[in-house]
């Protein structure tokens, strides 16, 4: 069990978001960024155990890692049983990757004529598979643990400080619309830099 793997992707997504024109070409960061995700999410052998936790009935939200400028968060979601979000949208980015058990997600569209929020595509996901959800395309989605006999595990990054960022959540029953910013569950973050280890093996 290695935290190294994390501390790359990191690195990996950090110049991805802070080159000159990287950081105004949202379409390079995403299709890059999965291509680090799918590599990131083939091993299960480095999430912390406190952060892989699972809550007894819905699911938590652990934050990784935030980018100083906020350009971009990683954040493992922990699934109960049965677990699942309300439907919501994320306004920036997002990518997100299985690390264990299955996940669903189910998107939405508004219908522009009514306003109504509408079923769109359904998608089951495996380890190591990952979804991309593109702002422009809709990102409207309710997510769910997949399992109803275990839990599950996926890795989110987001191009922005999600836990932070006013974002909206859907009643597809009466359509309401209304605004909320997630939060986090972890209060305190894993130590991606104590490699002290690795430099007195190298001598
Ligand atoms: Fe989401």
């Amino acid at each position: 069990m290695s935290i190294a793997r994390l501390r790359r992707f990191v690195a990996d997504m950090t110049s991805l978001v802070g080159g000159a024109w990287q950081d105004r070409d949202e379409a390079a960061i995403v299709e890059i960024g999965r291509t680090l995700l799918v590599d990131l999410v083939k091993h299960d052998d480095w999430l912390p155990e406190a952060m892989a936790k699972c809550p007894p009935h819905g699911y938590a939200a652990n934050l990784l890692w935030c980018d100083p400028f906020e350009r971009f968060s990683i954040v493992s979601l922990v699934w109960a049983p049965g677990a699942e979000t309300p439907v919501h949208d994320h306004q920036v980015w997002g990518l997100v990757g299985i690390l264990r058990g299955s996940e669903t997600s189910q998107r939405f569209v508004l219908d522009p004529a009514s306003g109504a929020i509408v079923k769109g595509s359904r998608a089951t996901l495996g380890p190591g598979e990952v979804e991309v959800l593109p702002p422009a395309e809709g990102d409207i989605h309710q997510v769910a643990n997949a399992r109803s006999d275990g839990n599950s595990i996926s890795i989110h990054v987001y191009g922005g400080n999600i836990g932070a960022m006013r974002r909206r959540r859907f009643d597809p029953a009466s359509g309401a619309v209304s605004e909320f910013v997630s939060g986090y569950t972890n209060r305190e973050l894993p130590n991606l830099w104590d490699h002290s280890e690795e430099v007195r093996s190298t001598s």
